[in-house]
């Protein structure tokens, strides 16, 4: 199973990001008062103890100090065995990978780091309200390597305006050169809530033209295969097989509890989601109470969310399981599955069904036309 733990603080909000997080770090001491209670708490949520994953997500957990961290580990650490070769990961942005802090991460138990680079241009940065430069992230992450990371992620945005294709291949010439194991290339919606959103209502703003970002896409898809990057997810490829093993887990729909605020746990059964809202979060874990929501899924919804998590992935779903799992839901599709398989957008591999690449460009489409209805 994995582990998820919700470090919601960032030092600005970035101008795309749905996410929560609160650029309030006087709330940091009582967070993480409050997410270890809610850790020593939860060790029964899912029926093992043992842990295969560990992700620290955001927000930005890099912005913890040592002993912050250090006291969210040993929390975990007291409820939970990490198996032999656990994939612990942490999120951090190019602005943190400074001084000793990649090797306290390390030292921490950290195997797996995930660096939020977005963009090596300096002009699309500001323009998304990032903290750093382009040369803090190659510089960050060369640091984290030469302190023991050795399985190295980063993000990427296409789809900004005025980005021209020139400089998305810049970008990925740059993490050519870079000891980066895998790469997530995010096409730029535009949220709710978000910055971009209310100047979109305004006029301030328009995204890229959907046919120009696509484009985009396919080259991304292309010179990343041509640097060695394996396409195994919609937004991920990974090299040497270092695919994240955590989000892994999501998309083959493992067990998972997540901890801190707006963090979602699975067993298998249920869905539930912790408040995301510090202030109520920390004062209601003082009065030893956690504020969340849980949704129990019915069978139609576990179609819905087999496949539209099996297809993300290169393996894709096996219709044979589909069929036994999901008879007549699965049944009601099959004329839509052959309409894809022969429009060219779904095929069928060793038996597999999965997205293509071009596919992968209305994967929405695709996955809400398979999806089952009602109850
Ligand atoms: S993208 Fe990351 S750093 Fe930026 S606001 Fe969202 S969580 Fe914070």
């Amino acid at each position: 199973m994995g582990i998820y733990v919700h470090v919601p603080f960032c030092r600005a909000k970035c101008f795309y990001c749905g996410f929560y997080s609160v650029a309030a770090p006087g709330w940091k001491a009582d967070y993480v008062e409050a997410v270890t209670r809610e850790i020593a708490t939860r060790g029964d949520y899912l029926p093992t103890r043992e842990a295969g994953t560990l992700y620290l997500g955001g927000g930005t957990p890099s912005c913890l100090e040592r002993e912050e961290l250090e006291r969210i580990v040993e929390a975990l650490e007291r409820q939970y065995t990490f198996a032999a070769d656990v994939e612990r990961t942490i999120e951090a942005n190019p602005e943190d990978l400074t001084g000793e802090r990649p090797r306290w991460f390390w030292e921490l138990g950290f195997n797996r780091l995930s660096v939020g680079v977005q963009s090596f241009s300096d002009e699309r940065l500001r323009q998304i309200n990032r903290r750093h430069t382009g040369r803090q992230a190659m510089e960050g992450i060369r640091r984290a390597a030469e302190a023991g990371f050795d399985n190295i992620g980063m993000d990427l945005i296409i789809g900004l305006p005025g980005q021209t294709e020139g400089e998305v291949m810049a970008d990925l010439e740059t993490v050519a050169a870079l000891p980066v194991t895998h790469l997530s290339v995010y096409m730029l919606s535009v949220d709710p809530g978000t910055v971009f959103e209310k100047r979109v209502e305004r006029g301030e703003f328009r995204p890229e033209d959907e046919e120009v970002t696509a484009e985009r896409y396919r080259e991304v898809c292309r010179r990343a295969r041509e640097m060695g990057f394996e396409h195994y997810e919609i937004s991920n490829f990974a090299r040497d097989g270092r695919y994240s093993r955590h989000n892994t887990g999501y998309w083959q729909q493992r067990p998972y509890v997540g901890f801190g605020p707006s963090a979602h746990s699975y067993d298998g059964q249920s869905r539930q989601w912790n408040t995301a809202n510090v202030r109520r979060y920390v004062e209601a874990l003082g009065r030893g109470e956690l504020p969340f929501e849980r949704e129990v899924l019915t069978p139609v919804d576990m179609y819905n969310e087999f496949v539209m998590t099996g297809l993300r992935t290169r393996w894709g779903i096996d219709p044979g399981e589909a069929e036994r799992r999901f008879g007549a839901c699965w049944r009601q599709a099959a004329p839509r599955v052959a309409s894809y398989l022969a429009s060219g957008d779904l095929e069928l591999v060793s038996g597999r069904l999965r997205l293509t690449e071009a596919g992968c460009l209305v994967s929405d489409m695709v996955m809400s036309d398979l999806f089952a209805a009602g109850e």
